[in-house]
């Protein structure tokens, strides 16, 4: 919890971005992967009208008048599905392409899939739960206006198909013979794998493309999570950790030790090395002053060149001598400054220890006039509130 935190969320970052499969995805990338998914869709449609059609026990559930147009018309489906795609890497740097390409895409996709669930039955099982599903995993995939400009023209497509039906304007699921549809549907086996067959792989490729997703948002939200918890440039946690740690400690009623530490000078090393250099000494003071903490310690950026040690269970003399150990440390260990300087920091300490019925804000309060207090009497030296109140009792 100390300072390999900044390795770990580093790490963290960089296996959530190699794990971008497809969140982070161009809309472009998502549009071509719209078009693969129909493309093969349409493909095992072909597959399994060819099947049937040539099969000799199952060649009379199909329509033969219908047969010979709406090969061509798969066939010239498919087509367009392959030259949406190519077209994808011939055109993916031209802006226009990139704004449009995937409302081309997704509309596509939706359509060919409405015209496909007409043939075989707008209101059939698989017609309805393919709709759910891609409406489903689109919603997830694509930006809402891309969605809401596409699903709304398929939606009222898919409605006036079910309306014309319903009223006898069209055929209802004409790809199939009228013995079909004269048949108990739920007990012809023919009609029952049918629907399984084109139903089942929207299902696999929805549930696939949903969990990809998932995790990525999971994940995602963790390292935010982690992230809104720790300072960027040092990697050991920020003010907002520093005050959830306090307020949860008080109320489990933990006694603690608070020490506030100040660099010396700090502005005379931006001054003189520029201001990288001096992120680069904040770093290499949070690397130093976290090498002797304890597990149950707590290292924080409590403000510019400032920082925080919360020690839990521990009482002053104990805190002080902690704070002094951090302060030789600071000033033994030089920080390579570039090739040729390396400087000596040295840092002011002010202690405080929480006492019955103070609240977090008054033992940060005295730790910040302890170190004042360090501050005046010279700098590089460690000093704790009990001082203060010995030399200036507080008047009642
Ligand atoms: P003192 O010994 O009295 O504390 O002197 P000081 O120079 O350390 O204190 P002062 O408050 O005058 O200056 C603090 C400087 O820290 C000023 C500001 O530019 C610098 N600083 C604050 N945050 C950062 C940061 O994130 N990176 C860098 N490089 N500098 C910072
Ligand atoms: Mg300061
Ligand atoms: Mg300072």
């Amino acid at each position: 919890m100390k300072f390999h935190w900044l390795n770990l969320t580093h790490l963290k970052i960089q296996r959530f971005m190699s794990e971008s499969v497809i969140v982070n995805w161009s809309n472009v990338s998502k549009g071509v992967l719209i078009l693969v998914l129909g493309a093969l869709d349409h493909i095992l449609w072909l597959a399994w009208y060819w099947f049937g059609y040539t099969h000799d026990v199952l060649h009379h559930w199909l329509s033969k008048s219908y047969f010979a147009g709406h090969l061509r018309y798969l066939i010239v489906v498919i087509t367009v599905f392959i030259i949406l795609i190519l077209s994808c890497f011939l055109f993916k740097n031209n802006k226009f392409f990139q704004k449009y390409f995937p409302y081309v895409a997704v509309l596509y996709f939706g359509l060919t899939f409405i015209k496909g669930g007409y043939t075989i039955g707008i209101i059939s099982p698989a017609t309805i739960a393919g709709y759910i599903s891609l409406i489903s995993v689109g919603l997830v995939l694509f930006e809402r206006r891309i969605i809401y400009f596409t699903f709304i023209p398929i939606t009222i497509f898919l409605l006036i198909a079910i309306y014309l039906s319903a009223t006898e304007r069209i055929d209802y699921a004409p790809i199939f013979s009228e013995e079909l549809k004269f048949s108990v549907l739920y007990k012809n086996d023919f009609w029952v794998s049918s629907m399984l067959f084109l139903y089942v792989p929207i299902f696999f490729a929805s549930i696939v493309l949903f969990e990809i997703l998932l995790i990525q948002w999971k994940n995602r939200e963790k390292l935010f999570n982690e992230m809104s918890l720790i300072d960027p440039l040092t990697g050991i946690f920020n003010r907002r950790s520093i005050a959830n740690h306090l307020k949860c400690i008080q109320e489990k009623n933990i006694h603690y030790s608070l020490i506030l530490i100040d660099l010396d000078y700090f502005k005379n090393i931006n001054d003189t090395y520029g201001h990288d250099a001096g992120d680069n000494v904040l770093k290499n003071v949070a690397n130093i002053l976290s090498q002797n903490l304890r597990e149950k310690d707590l290292l924080g950026r409590f403000g510019g060149e400032e920082f925080i040690l919360i020690l839990n269970e521990t009482n002053l003399t104990q805190a002080v001598a902690i704070a002094e150990c951090c302060r030789q440390n600071l000033q033994k260990k030089p920080i390579v400054i570039n090739r040729l300087h390396s400087i000596q920091v040295s840092a002011s300490f002010g202690v405080a220890e929480s006492l019955e019925d103070l609240s977090n804000e008054i033992v940060i309060h005295r730790a910040d006039q302890a170190l004042y207090f360090a501050k005046a009497n010279g700098r590089n030296q460690v000093r704790y509130y009990q001082e203060l109140e010995q030399r200036h009792p507080p008047h009642n």
